[in-house]
């Protein structure tokens, strides 16, 4: 993940409030400024003595729990692109509180505040008390930086757990476990009906099962909604013995990423094939690789 400066973001037309995964933030920066983000864009490992099939498998030899490699890997590499959220239980066991960044030092080794936050937050919404996640992390943001800075972390956690902040945190753990208490909201790639200058919107249901999933909870679509569906492939668990391949012709078009997950990518700030000439007026139900065409 990548902190652009403040200046840097005003010329660039990014948020400096937020992290952007490294592959996004090389589209933005110049030469110059290319050695500031990580040399490679994701990075990615998996189990060697996993059930893998690869793709070149003949089907009838596929185990009913083996996993295509190749899905797998594509599933990740869209993570690393940025589709990931930093809400998490960041204080570990004991202390059931959901935060948008981690506790960060200062250059005096004083805990001051929490990280800032990866740039997908920036459109995930609380449903249960209809507020953006990112007007929570205003509150988290401020009551953090509000405890009086120590070099002591645990003495620190004991003044956070004090502040009302700790308290919404807390909350919004809960608010994390909602069945459909949690969205992403993105540009729609429908056309509008009436209006040509007005903008639709439209958005996501995230994985929030009962019982934070570390790693796995807020940052893939629901599980249970998106099963057979287009945007199946960013569902928490990986589909066993199939191939994306099988998967193009119930996209339509172009691949196994269906048409919400490419906005989401899109709301990031990656450009898609919904910003190709002539592919703006998708419709449900059509997918699209991105880069491709
Ligand atoms: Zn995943």
């Amino acid at each position: 993940m990548y902190s652009f400066t403040q200046n840097d973001s005003l010329s660039l037309g990014v948020d400096w409030n937020y992290m952007y995964p490294s592959g996004l933030a090389k589209q933005y920066l110049n030469e110059t400024f290319m050695p500031l983000a990580d040399n490679f864009d994701v990075s990615a490992r998996f189990n060697s003595d996993w059930n893998w099939f690869l793709d070149d498998e003949i089907m009838g030899r596929i185990q009913a729990g083996d996993y295509q490699l190749e899905q797998i890997v594509f599933h990740e590499i869209i993570h690393g692109l940025g589709f990931i959220s930093s809400w998490y239980t960041w204080l570990g066991d004991g202390d059931d509180v959901l935060l948008p960044g981690y506790v960060v030092r200062n250059a005096s080794g004083l805990c001051v505040g929490l990280s800032k936050p990866y740039i997908f937050n920036k459109f995930m919404a609380d449903n249960v008390n209809n507020i953006w996640f990112k007007d929570h992390a205003e509150v988290l943001r401020a009551g953090t930086e509000s405890v009086t800075p120590t070099d002591n972390y645990t003495l620190w956690l004991e003044r956070f757990r004090r502040t009302p902040a700790f308290s919404r945190a807390r909350t919004l753990l809960r608010v994390s476990q909602s069945h459909m208490g949690v969205t992403f909201w993105f540009r729609s790639p429908a056309k509008p009906n009436s209006s040509a200058t007005s903008i639709l919107w439209d958005y996501a249901f995230l994985y929030s099962p009962d019982g934070f999933a570390p790693g796995s909870s807020l940052s893939h679509v629901d599980n249970k909604m998106y099963d057979a569906t287009e945007d199946w492939i960013m569902r928490p668990s990986g589909s066993p013995g199939v191939k994306l391949a099988d998967y193009r012709p119930q996209a339509r078009r172009y691949g196994p990423v269906g048409w919400r997950i490419l906005a989401m990518l899109r709301a990031l700030g990656w450009r898609t094939v919904l910003d190709q000439p002539g592919w703006g007026d998708y419709g449900r139900g059509i997918g699209g690789v991105v880069g491709a065409a």
